[in-house]
C-alpha cells in the first residue's frame, strides 16, 4: 500500500478524466491521475469533430494535442499505468496499478468504453480461469498451464510477471511490436483465439486455427478492462457504469464519467460529466 492517502484518484486519460483534472487541480486536491499510454486512442480516430463548441471542424488528433497542452501547461502529470482494481476498503479505496498500490478517499472513473469483441465463453469463465488481471490472480496459477492473450503491448508486463510464476505459458499476441524471447517457458503462438472451453473450471482455448491448447487459466489483456472487473461490486447497466445525476456510483465516494457511463457516446458528454464528477467528489472529501 503506498504510503499516502490521496484526496482523488482519477483513472482514465481521455477527454473525461483530463477534464475531472483539470478541475481537482483547480479545487486544490491531492490527485493521480492514470492512463495507458497514448491518451485518448478514440479522440484521435475523430477525422473532424463538428460539435464540440468552439472547434469547428477540428481534427480529433489536433483537440487531444490541445487538450494535453492544458494539462501540461497546469502542471498535472498523468501516470502511465493501468489501473487494475479498485476495491473500497473500510471508508478508503485501494487501487491496484501493477505491483503497485494507491489508496484514497474518493475515486472517478472515466475509462471510456471497451471496444472488440469477447471470446465465444470467456464471459462465462470470468473466475473460473478467465483473469483481465494477471498481477491480481496471477499467484492462484502457481506451477500451471496458462495462456495469455494480449490486445496491447502494454499487457507484456504482465506476460512477463506471470512467467515467473506457470509452468508454461501460450501467449497469443493479437498486436503489433511484440516481445521477443520473454523467457524459455513462453511459447509465442501467432493465432487468434476462437473459443474458451471447460467444465467447472477452463480446460481448454481452441484457436481460429483448429488447434487446442489445454490450459489451467487463460488471462486477457485488453487496455479497457470490464467495468465490473475494474470494480467489483459496482452497478452496470447495459455494460455502462450505472450513475445518478451527480455522477455517483452505488458505491460511496465513487464517481463514474464519460462514454463509461453510456450513451451518448460523444466528446460534450464526457467533458461535462469529468467536470461533474470532479466538483462532487471535491464535495464529499470535504464532508468525509
Ligand atoms: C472514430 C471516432 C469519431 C468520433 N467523433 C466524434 C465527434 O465528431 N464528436 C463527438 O462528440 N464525439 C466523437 N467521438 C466520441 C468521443 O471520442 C468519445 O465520446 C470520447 O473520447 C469519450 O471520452 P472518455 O474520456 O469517456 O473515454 P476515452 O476517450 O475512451 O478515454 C478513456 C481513456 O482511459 C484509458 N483507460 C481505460 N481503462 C484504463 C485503466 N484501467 N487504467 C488507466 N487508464 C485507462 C484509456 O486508455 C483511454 O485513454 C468519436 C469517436 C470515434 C472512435
Amino acid at each position: 500500500m503506498s504510503e499516502e492517502l490521496l484526496d482523488l484518484v482519477i483513472v482514465g486519460c481521455g477527454p473525461a478524466g483530463l477534464s475531472a483534472a483539470i478541475n481537482a487541480k483547480i479545487r486544490k486536491q491531492n490527485f493521480i491521475i492514470f492512463g495507458l499510454d497514448f491518451c485518448s486512442p478514440k479522440l484521435s480516430w475523430a477525422p473532424t469533430i463538428d460539435n464540440y463548441l468552439g472547434f469547428f471542424k477540428i481534427k480529433g488528433e489536433d483537440l487531444r494535442q490541445k487538450f494535453l497542452k492544458h494539462v501540461e501547461d497546469m502542471e498535472i502529470e498523468i501516470k502511465s499505468q493501468r489501473v487494475d482494481k479498485i476495491l473500497k476498503i473500510d471508508k478508503h479505496f485501494m487501487l491496484q496499478c501493477g505491483e503497485k498500490n494507491y489508496s484514497a478517499k474518493s475515486v472517478i472513473v472515466a475509462t471510456g468504453v471497451e471496444s472488440g469483441k469477447k471470446i465465444t465463453g470467456e464471459k462465462d469463465f470470468i473466475g473460473r480461469g478467465v483473469s483481465y488481471c494477471a498481477t491480481c490472480d496471477g499467484p492462484l496459477y502457481n506451477d500451471k498451464v496458462c495462456a495469455m492473450i494480449t490486445y496491447s503491448s502494454e499487457g507484456e508486463e504482465e506476460l512477463k510477471f506471470l512467467a515467473d510464476i506457470c509452468s508454461k505459458i501460450y501467449y497469443l499476441p493479437q498486436h503489433e511490436k511484440v516481445l521477443e524471447n520473454v523467457s524459455e517457458n513462453v511459447e509465442r503462438i501467432n493465432a487468434k483465439p476462437k473459443e474458451i472451453k471447460g467444465g467447472m473450471m477452463v480446460e481448454k482455448l481452441i484457436l481460429e486455427d483448429g488447434k487446442e491448447l489445454s490450459v489451467d487459466g487463460i488471462f486477457i489483456y485488453r487496455p479497457n478492462l470490464p467495468p465490473d472487473q475494474l470494480v467489483p461490486g459496482v452497478e452496470t447497466e447495459s455494460k455502462a457504469l450505472k450513475v445518478n445525476r451527480n455522477l455517483e456510483t452505488n458505491i460511496e465516494g465513487l464517481f463514474a464519467a464519460g462514454d463509461c457511463t453510456g450513451a451518448p457516446y460523444q466528446l460534450g458528454k464526457a467533458v461535462g460529466e469529468g467536470q461533474t464528477a470532479a466538483l462532487n467528489a471535491v464535495k464529499y472529501i470535504a464532508k468525509h
